[in-house]
């Protein structure tokens, strides 16, 4: 079988040329970035990717999707904005899609099944419009609780979703020029597309397991590092509704260690936690317990 056989859609998925060529738009754009550095473009990378790959990490999925935690409303709102900065979708579709993700892990209607291949749950799925998935009241039916709450109803709409980047590319122009706007919008768009893809190829492909879970979820040092945490995967697919991804002492969390201070400030309450690895049925790789 031809890798292109391999890869074609399948049922009534069809190929996006919109999504298609707004993805090889911003990867020429992210190449034209690196000819063009400069130490302020840098810096807006590195805010940027912070700022908008938390939005994901601790807003669109932690918080929204599997609302492992609670926040005050205006800290809501502003995770519910870096995330929309990442155009990943807006909150809703994000949410529906990774409710589907974990309901029908590596089967036939998990959106990036990566039993389809590593290419298909890294970017083609991304690329494949899928009108039977997709419909409004299919994803209304994975994310009512989004559909039921007014602030994030209006932010979650592709137009805002658009006009929200194309401010802020307006904005790093006007004030540093368009090296900076190459390099905080596009360059680090794309780089925040791939951290957050891997988790779904690479974390289903490569690295060990704490638990055993039934799918293919794996937990990936360097996929961690990369998403501030999602790379421990097996663990997250162990327990998907709790606010930590790290099992073990040396499982980098950075999501885990906002969450951590917010509840320290009083700002993040209802914070769910795992039961020990140790201790936990589950597991198959028990920490070493003390005499
Ligand atoms: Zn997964
Ligand atoms: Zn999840």
């Amino acid at each position: 079988m031809s890798i292109l056989d391999r890869y074609r859609p399948e049922g009534r998925e069809k190929i996006d040329f919109a999504r298609v060529t707004f993805l090889v738009v911003a990867h020429i754009l992210a190449i034209i970035s690196l000819f063009n550095f400069s130490w302020q473009g840098l810096i807006a990378f590195l805010v940027l990717y912070a700022v908008t790959g938390m939005g994901i990490t601790f807003g669109y999925h932690r918080l929204f999707t599997h609302r492992s935690f609670k926040v005050p409303k205006l800290l809501e709102v502003l995770s519910a904005l870096a995330g929309t900065l990442a155009m990943q979708g807006n909150v809703m579709r994000w949410v529906a899609h990774h409710r589907m993700h974990h309901a029908f892990s590596d089967e036939g209607q998990d959106p990036h099944n990566s039993n389809r291949g590593f290419w298909y749950s890294h970017i083609l799925w991304v690329c494949y419009a899928n009108p039977e998935r997709d419909r409004p009241e299919e994803l209304r039916r994975f994310a009512r609780d989004i559909a039921a709450d007014k602030t994030l109803r209006m932010i979650s709409s592709d137009g805002f979703m658009i006009a929200l980047q194309a401010a802020l590319c307006a904005f790093l122009w006007a004030v540093w020029g368009w090296q900076v706007m190459l390099w905080g919008v596009w360059l680090r768009m794309v780089a925040v597309y791939h951290a957050t893809w891997l988790v779904n190829s690479a974390a289903h492909k490569w690295g060990y397991r704490n638990y055993k879970d039934g799918d293919r979820a794996t937990n990936c040092w360097w996929v961690g590092l990369l998403t501030f945490g999602e790379g421990w995967h097996n663990n997250h697919h162990a327990h998907s509704n709790v606010a930590p991804a790290g099992r073990q002492w040396w499982e980098l969390d950075v999501t885990w260690l906002l969450i951590k201070s917010l509840r320290s400030l009083g700002l993040a309450t209802d914070v769910k936690t795992p039961p020990p690895l140790a201790l936990d049925p589950n597991s198959i790789r028990p920490a070493r317990r003390s005499a």
